[in-house]
C-alpha cells in the first residue's frame, strides 16, 4: 500500500498541496485534474523524486523521506516526455542501465534484457540508437526500462501524451496485461474507463475521490463552473 499522511508541498512560498492525505489500495488508480493543479508534484512524492515540503509518504511501510533508494526500487516512474528518461545511447544500454545501478550480476542483467526485447518483438532493435526510434518506441522502451526493475509499483505521467493513435493503442494494450499496482495521471478518460479508483486535485485538495465515472462527472462539472 502507498500511504500519503497529510503532505504540503510549496514551491519557493508558491503552496501547491495543501494536506493531502489518501490510503492507495486498488491495483489501478487515477489522478486527474487541471493544468498545474499538483498531480504531477504528488506523483514524484510516490517514489521519492521529491520530498514533500511536510507530511509522509510511505509506501509498504518504507518512508520515501528517509528511504528513497528503498522506495525507488519499490516504485516505478514513467515520464511524461521519454527524453527525461532515456539516458543510455542504444536500446539495449538503456534497458540495462537501472539494472546495473542495482548491482546485479552480469549475467542476471543480460538474461532479463533478452527476454525483455524477446517479450516485446524488439530484438531486432537491440543495437538500435535511442533518439533515432519513433516516439511510440521510445515511450514503449521507457516503459520497458522501468518494468525490468520489476517494481511492485509503476506511476505513468501522461502516458499517452504525443503518441499516435496506434502508438497509444499498443501502450494501452501492454498497461492493460501489466500486473502491477499502477497509477496514472492523465487527461485520457478512456486510458482510465476501467480503473478501480479516481482522485480529482484541484485548489491543492482532494476534490472527489471514488469510482471514476462519478469523480470525471465532478471534475468536468467543476471545469463547466468555472467556464
Ligand atoms: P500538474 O501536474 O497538475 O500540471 P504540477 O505538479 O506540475 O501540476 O505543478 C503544480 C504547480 O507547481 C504549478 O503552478 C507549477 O508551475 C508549479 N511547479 C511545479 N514544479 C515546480 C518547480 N520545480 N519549481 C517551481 N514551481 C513548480
Amino acid at each position: 500500500m502507498i500511504e500519503i499522511r497529510n503532505v504540503n508541498h510549496s514551491y519557493d512560498g508558491l503552496s501547491v498541496l495543501r494536506g493531502i492525505s489518501l490510503e492507495l489500495t486498488e491495483k489501478r488508480i487515477a489522478i486527474i485534474g487541471g493544468n498545474g493543479s499538483g498531480k504531477t508534484t504528488l506523483a514524484r512524492m510516490l517514489n521519492g523524486l521529491l520530498v514533500p515540503s511536510a507530511g509522509e509518504v510511505l509506501v509498504d511501510g518504507i518512508s520515501a523521506r528517509t528511504e528513497g533508494a528503498k522506495v525507488r526500487k519499490l516504485v516505478g516512474y514513467v515520464f511524461q516526455n521519454p527524453e527525461h528518461q532515456i539516458v543510455m545511447p542504444t536500446v539495449e544500454e538503456d534497458l540495462a542501465f537501472g539494472l546495473e545501478n542495482m548491482n546485479l550480476p552480469k549475467t542476471e542483467i543480460a538474461g532479463r534484457v533478452d527476454a525483455m526485447l524477446a517479450a516485446h518483438e524488439l530484438t531486432h532493435k537491440r543495437h538500435a540508437p535511442a533518439h533515432l526510434l519513433s516516439g511510440g518506441e521510445q515511450k514503449l522502451l521507457t516503459l520497458l526500462s522501468v518494468l525490468i526493475m520489476e517494481p511492485k509499483y509503476i506511476i505513468f505521467d501522461e502516458p499517452m501524451n504525443s503518441l499516435d493513435l496506434a502508438a497509444q493503442r499498443r501502450l494501452k494494450a501492454l498497461m492493460n496485461e501489466l500486473s502491477q499496482t499502477f497509477i496514472t495521471i492523465t487527461h485520457d478518460f478512456d486510458v482510465i474507463a476501467g480503473y478501480d479508483r479516481a482522485i480529482l486535485i484541484g485548489d491543492g485538495l482532494v476534490q472527489a475521490d471514488g469510482e471514476p465515472g462519478g469523480v470525471i462527472e465532478r471534475y468536468v462539472a467543476s471545469v463547466s463552473e468555472t467556464g
